[in-house]
């Protein structure tokens, strides 16, 4: 069989967590928390189950839940999406990456990706048989930022999307009000369109707020935005998320789900449509973050890691040039294997061979994992 995805092998998310595993490594590599979720939620999703709801939902998503995201959306950012035409229950983020850009990256055409970029984005724009183009962030001592000149420098007549995602995974850098401007003035005149991933939308810090494509009308009227139940809720394995976008795109994203899986399951979504009657656990994510993030900081500073900024997401990046000159996968494995502390390289997240020194730890652990991370990383 000729592969549609020839350079495609293993994720490193899984070859990391595999190598933690095989050498009893605490794994701050793969991005999930080590607790549990709120007792709340398994309760609604246990008492929707018992109620009966058990087959197949509407295509669409649950419509309490559809309307329960439309109103946070409301309150958070201030756009009025249609519940009934506007938003989408996907399989997860990653079902509504890949279905945004399936309906809507032609053959022949370009989508601009942001290096690094979580890595399901170009497989998903190679299977629409786009073609990726990449575009490298600046990393200084401020840490990464997006070159908005070079970004708009890269678009062509054939630019059909762009991809961005904020809070960033891996880097933890964040977009801004400005940034968002400058967005807005490369696409306007333009038939391009906006992928947001906006799943760490609810981990911001030192008082920031996240600032949603959806809170943009020049932008929201052109964007997929994403979200994802698994990071805010603590439950990366449910695997459930969903995609804003006005109405026009909306039904096109929906003709291309309806034959991807058809319907997300059942229960998870009454469950969660009546735990988000309570705005208390995603108003308070950033300051639970922000926490673990400081207690993760403060206990590398004695080290000869330099930490990058870290202002959103579940991650921090470290440069490791003051301890090491080994390539950034050769470098995880050696934290993995001998200090046994699993990490990301952050080289996975670009195209093509890039080194910066740095990787990526998830800090989505209970204080003691953390501790015990911090205690074998102290030696460096
Ligand atoms: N986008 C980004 C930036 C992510 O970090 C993740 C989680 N790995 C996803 C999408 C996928 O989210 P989900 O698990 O809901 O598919
Ligand atoms: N989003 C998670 C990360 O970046 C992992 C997702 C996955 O395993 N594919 O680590």
């Amino acid at each position: 069989l000729q592969s549609r995805l020839p350079s495609v092998g293993t994720t490193v998310f899984t070859t990391m967590s595999a190598l933690a595993a095989q050498h009893g490594a605490v794994n701050l590599g793969q991005g999930f928390p080590d607790f549990g979720c709120d007792p709340k939620l398994l309760d609604a999703v246990n008492e929707a189950m018992r109620a009966g709801h058990n087959q197949y939902p509407p295509m669409t998503g649950v419509p309490a839940l559809r309307e329960a995201i439309a109103a946070k959306i409301g309150q958070l950012y201030g756009h009025a999406y249609d519940a009934a035409t506007e938003i989408t229950v996907t399989a997860g983020a990653t079902q509504a990456v890949t279905t945004a850009i399936l309906c809507c990256v032609h053959p022949g055409e370009e989508a601009i990706v942001i290096e690094p970029a979580y890595d399901s984005y170009a497989p998903a724009i190679t299977l629409a048989g786009g073609t990726v183009v990449p575009l490298e962030m600046e990393v200084g001592e401020d840490g990464y930022s997006v070159p908005w000149q070079k970004l708009a420098a890269a678009v062509t007549p054939r630019t059909r999307l762009i991809v961005i995602n904020s809070p960033h995974n891996p880097t933890g850098s964040i977009l801004r009000r400005a940034d968002l401007e400058q967005l807005a003035a490369i696409v306007a005149g333009t038939d391009i369109l906006i992928l947001s991933d906006e799943v760490y939308e609810h981990m911001v810090y030192d008082g920031e707020r996240h600032v949603s494509v959806a809170s943009h009308p020049q932008l929201a009227e052109r964007a997929f935005v994403v979200s994802s139940f698994g990071k805010t809720y603590h439950v990366t394995g449910w695997k459930v998320g969903y995609v804003a976008a006005p109405a026009v795109l909306s039904a096109e994203f929906r003709k291309v789900h309806q034959y991807n899986v058809f319907t997300v399951n059942t229960p998870m979504q009454h469950g969660l449509a009546n735990y988000m009657a309570d705005p208390g656990p995603w108003l308070g994510l950033s300051d639970f973050y922000q926490r673990k993030r400081d207690l993760f900081r403060a206990g590398l500073a004695g080290t000869r890691l330099r930490l990058l900024p870290a202002d959103g997401t579940y991650f921090q990046c470290v440069d490791y040039r003051a301890v090491s000159d080994l390539p950034e996968a050769q470098f995880a494995q050696w934290l993995t294997t001998e200090l046994k502390v699993a990490a990301i390289p952050v080289s996975a997240f670009y195209s093509s061979a890039r080194e910066s020194g740095i990787v990526r730890f998830c800090f989505a652990k209970q204080d003691e994992t953390l501790r015990l991370a911090l205690e074998r990383l102290a030696a460096i």
